[in-house]
């Protein structure tokens, strides 16, 4: 009886995004599996192309004589797991991307890299035996042949890299050793091994939980422990001790057989955090993440295949861990934008984590210092179970917390970058010899207008949203369009000092430099931290006191600890607040949140200082008593008042053409179709905020509703609607991506 696969073409457009039918050819029978990599004659020219196996049938869906036989099967693709390809399929409904990049998404590792073995040389004869044969070879023609034997008495087992680096050992003289019988070889298949090669641990450790913690941990389990179990949500200071829940939970988790998945952003992937798990489960823990080598991502994911771990630590993407039988996720630090792909199918962490632990019956647990205004509302709503770690492990005290206001320094004529408070603190610490650090938050520099006299911001009339400035001396609302000329003085109060606001942190660090001139500055941005280990290299200069002050972007915050750091200074903390998104506030909250948790974080207290051109400004206000009650409170009452996440989801339709007026026009017709829905908003279709990246236009359309499957419908239409263009062929070609309550500013 013939075979039929389902094969979705590599060939990333709408028009050919659906299972193609091809027959099995009798030979290829046993080499064909679910996931594998096929090549098949494709389109007129019956041009070869790449595809992937997703499902069998034994009947043709198309008449027979259609039919084409697969033409050969890439023995060395990974075989998918079924749970995977489904996973990539729900996937492709959800977000909206073609089946390809879905599934290129959840298979992580596409190519079988030759696998690592390694030797171990064995002592297979008697001492007595070695010697006579030492004492009976000639010294000058056979030394490697003796320098072995004579490590033989000393070792039973000589490791083979050891073999070849400390006794030369050369494979014939292996292989003589070998045939007379001295030696045995053994061969292991050996795993490339990220975490550390030369790491060995006396014991594992153990952990004595706080009450508080332990609380904690039996709540989330008793929560597990349901049929019906949510999502939990840990809100729980820095250095409350969240890690070590996780920990223990995991522990739980893995004495019963079943495995763990733990995300953190990429940044937080520090040596540091790899070690404490290490500490905690040895080998059996291990991580994926961008920088491995092919040949170490593809070992770790048939490690977890394999069951040779348990626990596996990376960013979102190792939630696609091909684990057997996954009892628990974690996402650290959930709050993170970095949770959210950038990338077709833009799917978040959090919901595809809910996804599979609703499938696999596993928990699910996040947590954060700040958890993102989503996760607090559903907290509140009961989606979630909640839980509190609202004490520091020891006696780790807050630091002090002051709003500089920085239109008041510029009136009594500093217009320096610093305030004199700040600049003052500043050589307060270098006096003690005590560590600065200060930051500019990147996000939004290129942007919004503002009066350095009286801080008005210019903000669009029909949006609550600030307007950006363009080069050509325009000043635009990236959500509704609206857009008028540069104002040469302040609307407000008639000062010339309005301006976009630029400040970058090569220029800080010049100044800082001829501030003060002795003091050692390092800077750390995306600029030099590019070479592999720059990161870290700047980063234990400054744990080791070779730097005085270390001035960076929002990176440096996140999660260091360096004790002797008792200052930290945010240059410009708003800047982030009145770029044209809704996210503004709670991104700065956040930030400024985690930039007061790294001052004084040893035995001495901690000061920070947040310079402002808008000290009134809750977020702000909020950040500095480290209230993320008072913050959430406030916070919420704007996204009901503006129709935005939580409350209201948003799908966002980005249309993307070389030809400015396609991609309009598409945008145009998609907002037409849309009109008239019940329960849909339609906003725009308006420029994208940045509206051309190299010669492609940006256009978006936005649609806002309380019930997410409205806008799944809308998706669905559009897809169809797209597919039609493609189909037909007319006009320039606009390509169309989908993104769900965006995370960041289009
Ligand atoms: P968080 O993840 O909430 O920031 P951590 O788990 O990193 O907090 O804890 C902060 C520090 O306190 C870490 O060095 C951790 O090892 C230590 N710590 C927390 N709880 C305990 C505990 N119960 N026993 C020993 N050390 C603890
Ligand atoms: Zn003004
Ligand atoms: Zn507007």
């Amino acid at each position: 009886m013939p075979l039929y696969a389902d094969v979705i073409i590599d060939i990333s457009t709408e028009k050919l995004d659906r299972p193609f039918s091809y027959r099995v050819p009798e030979e290829l029978k046993e080499s064909v599996h679910e996931g594998a990599e096929v090549k098949v004659p494709f389109g007129a020219g019956n041009r070869e192309r790449k595809g992937y196996v997703v499902g069998f049938s034994e009947k043709p869906a198309v008449d027979e004589s259609r039919i084409k036989d697969i033409l050969s099967v890439d023995e060395s693709s990974v075989s998918a797991e079924a749970k995977l390809l489904s996973l990539a399929s729900w996937m492709h409904r959800r977000y909206g991307s073609t089946m390809i990049n879905s599934l290129q998404t959840v298979l992580p590792v596409k190519k079988k890299i030759k696998e690592k073995s390694f030797k171990n040389y064995c002592r297979n004869k008697g001492e007595a035996e070695i010697r006579a044969e030492i004492a009976s070879l000639n010294p000058v023609r056979f030394a490697g042949r003796i320098r072995m034997l004579n490590a033989l008495l000393i070792a039973d087992v000589i490791p083979g890299d050891i073999a070849v680096s400390k006794f030369s050992l050369s494979p014939s003289v292996a292989q003589t050793l070998e045939k007379q019988g001295f030696i045995k070889v053994e061969t292991t298949r050996q795993y490339r091994n990220p975490v550390a090669a030369d790491f060995s641990l006396s014991s594992l450790r153990s952990i004595d939980l706080t009450d508080e913690q332990k609380l904690v941990v039996k709540g989330v389990k008793e929560e597990l422990g349901k049929t019906d179990r949510r999502p939990c949500l840990i809100q729980g200071v820095t250095g409350s001790g969240k890690t070590e829940v996780y920990m223990e939970l995991i522990r739980d988790v893995v004495s019963k057989g079943k495995q763990a998945i733990v995300l953190i952003p990429e940044i937080a992937l520090t040596f540091q955090t790899l070690m404490r798990f290490y500490a905690v489960f040895g080998d059996r823990v291990s991580v994926i993440h961008s920088k491995l080598s092919p040949g170490e991502r593809y070992d770790q994911y048939e490690r977890a295949l394999n069951g040779n771990i348990d626990i596996m630590i990376g960013p979102r993407s190792a939630l696609f861990t091909p684990f057997k039988n996954t009892g628990l996720i974690v996402i650290d630090e959930e709050h993170e934008t970095s949770y959210k792909s950038e990338k077709m199918p833009k799917y978040h962490a959090r919901e595809v984590a809910e996804y599979i632990a609703a499938r696999e019956g596993a928990g699910l647990v996040m947590g954060s210092a700040t958890p993102s205004v989503e996760s607090s509302y559903k907290a509140r709503q009961g989606i979630y179970a909640y839980f509190k770690l609202e004490n520091r492990f020891g006696d780790a005290v807050l630091p002090t917390v002051h709003i500089v206001d920085m239109r008041k320094e510029l009136k009594s004529g500093n217009k320096s970058f610093l305030s004199r408070e700040l600049s003052n603190a500043i050589s307060e610490r270098l006096i003690k010899g005590e560590q600065t650090m200060l930051f500019i938050n990147r996000r939004g520099v290129a942007g919004f207008i503002s009066c350095r006299s009286c801080g008005y911001v210019m903000k669009c009339p029909h949006c609550d949203v600030s307007m950006t400035e363009h080069a050509d001396g325009r000043v635009v609302c990236h959500y509704c369009g609206h857009t008028i000329r540069k104002p040469e003085i302040c609307p407000e109060c008639g000062s010339r000092y309005i301006s976009g606001f630029k400040a970058g942190t090569e220029a800080v660090e010049a100044g800082l430099k001829k501030m003060y001139p002795s003091a050692r500055v390092i800077r750390m941005d995306a600029d030099t931290t590019k070479e592999k280990d720059g990161h870290e290299k700047l980063l234990s200069l400054f744990a080791d006191e070779k730097a005085d002050i270390m001035v960076g972007t929002q990176m440096i915050v996140k999660g260091h600890d360096f004790p002797n750091v008792t200052l930290v200074g945010a240059i410009a903390a708003d800047i982030s607040l009145f770029s044209s998104d809704y996210h503004s506030p709670e991104r700065t909250f956040d930030l400024l949140t985690q930039a007061a948790g790294r001052a004084g974080r040893g035995d001495r207290a901690g000061e920070v200082f947040i310079q402002t051109y808008d000290p009134e400004h809750y977020a702000l206000k909020a950040a500095a008593d480290q209230d993320y009650e008072r913050f959430y409170k406030e916070e919420i009452i704007y996204r009901k008042l503006g129709d935005y996440p939580p409350l209201m989801h948003v799908l966002l339709l980005e249309f993307y053409s070389k030809d400015k007026q396609a991609g309009e026009l598409r945008a145009g017709l998609m907002a037409e179709r849309a009109k008239g829905r019940e329960g849909i908003a339609v906003l725009g279709p308006a420029p994208a905020a940045i509206s051309r990246i190299r010669d492609i236009y940006r256009t978006g359309l936005y649609f806002k509703s309380a019930d997410i499957d409205k806008l799944t419908e809308i998706k669905d239409q559009a897809e169809a609607l797209q597919a039609q263009f493609m189909e037909a062929h007319s006009g320039p070609d606009v390509t169309l991506q989908f993104d769900f309550d965006p995370v960041e500013n289009f």
